[in-house]
């Protein structure tokens, strides 16, 4: 029996984890569960699953929490709160779930008291990934994807030498928005860019589809997790979003994964490891999908992606700050307060004048994500 945690239980992939969960009751049981706000979706994820403890991010809510649910249920709040539960002896593995930046001091946490961590959250790996993997590797914790991409280009490359690694080819199903002219990029609202074709999804992470930036986010994941250089991983359009991504090898040969477009493909296999469960979600219909097609990303129409790339070649805080300024853009675009094409200009214009700092420790980190916010809100207030 594995004890899991899930940091952000109700959000989307936090639902579908505990989909996972709730076909094998002999296999996992959840230990901890965290959300933002939700306490009402909370408070029967707490029914059903039992958690021995919980944390609510907002203070007035985790008292509000406390008086609908059973005692007994150890309630936390705020990120201390998340830092101190992920700590937790009972916890075997830790899902985090949560989107952003919230997501780096308790996965620094996690990772620091040894804890198995399944990670959905690119944010904080785009943050700090040379102290993530550093701290991970020190402490020998297995850090298990569950983005499907990096799902896929783990599972492609298992137990392969890594010296013989060609290309990644990071797949991109190219978002809502890809087939729009520049002149109606222009023009885009708010419902349309969160109508993705393929993946069903959180509202900050859909928007990044929208704009390539997730693509640009998964590329220094990527980066991070397998210790691979930037020239070597490949954005490649494929709509279909049926191949999750593919490895090449100096011997020329590519070895892709497929599997139907559900998160709770990744999730169980990040779960499960090293074993493979049974899935009750059906298989790929070839002779019905008919083609797979594969085109190049469109940066000129996209330019959160060339960010992302630049980000990547130069590191230090730069990976950090394209990250803060991106939130801050998304979150003033979904309030409908900012255009579609001016997120990318906000974290161009942030980049532009962040003067970057090599091998950044912790503290250079917070520094750069906490500057980069301000410069965001300034570029902004321009803008409009
Ligand atoms: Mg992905």
């Amino acid at each position: 029996m594995k004890n899991i945690a899930i940091l952000g239980s109700t959000g989307s992939v936090g639902e579908n984890t505990l989909k996972v969960i709730r076909n094998f009751p002999d296999k996992f049981k959840v230990t901890a569960l965290s959300a933002n706000a939700d306490i009402d979706k909370l408070s029967r994820q707490i029914k059903e699953f039992a958690p021995a403890c919980v944390c609510v991010n907002d203070k007035a809510r985790a008292l509000a929490l406390s008086k609908m649910i059973k005692p007994g249920v150890k309630v936390f709040t705020g990120s201390e709160g998340l830092e101190a539960l992920v700590k937790d002896k009972r916890i075997d593995q830790v899902m985090f779930a949560i989107s952003g930046s919230p997501a780096l001091a308790p996965l620094l946490s996690a990772i620091d008291s040894g804890k198995d961590i399944a990670l959905a959250n690119k944010e904080a790996l785009v943050m700090a990934g040379p102290l993530i993997t550093r701290l991970s590797a020190r402490k020998k914790v297995r850090i298990i994807p569950v983005d499907s991409e990096q799902s896929a280009i783990w599972q492609c490359l298992k137990d392969e030498d890594r010296g013989s690694l060609k290309n990644i080819y990071l797949t991109a199903s190219g978002g809502p928005l890809r087939k729009l002219s520049k002149q109606a990029l222009k023009r885009i609202r708010l419902k349309e860019v969160l109508a993705h074709p393929r993946w069903k999804m959180g509202k900050k992470i859909s928007v990044d589809s929208a704009t390539l930036m997730n693509k640009g986010l998964e590329l220094l994941e990527a980066m991070f997790l397998f210790g691979v250089d930037v020239p070597k991983i490949k954005v490649l359009v494929h709509p279909e979003a049926l191949v999750h991504s593919m490895v090449e090898f100096i011997d020329g040969v590519i070895i892709a994964q497929l599997s139907v477009t559900d998160m709770r493909i990744p999730i169980q296999y990040a779960l499960a490891y090293p074993e493979r469960l049974r899935s009750p979600l059906g298989g790929i219909d070839f002779c019905k999908v008919g083609g797979l097609h594969f085109e190049k990303p469109d940066c000129l129409k996209f330019p959160c992606l060339s960010l992302a790339y630049e980000a990547a070649r130069e590191l230090g805080t730069l990976p950090c700050v394209l990250n803060a300024a991106n939130e801050v853009a998304v979150a003033e675009f979904l309030k409908e307060k900012l255009k579609f094409m001016h997120i990318a200009e906000v974290v161009q214009k942030v980049m532009r004048a962040h003067r970057n700092k090599p091998n950044p420790v912790l503290g250079d980190i917070w520094e750069a994500d906490k500057w980069a916010r301000v410069q965001a809100r300034k570029v902004m207030a321009r803008l409009n």
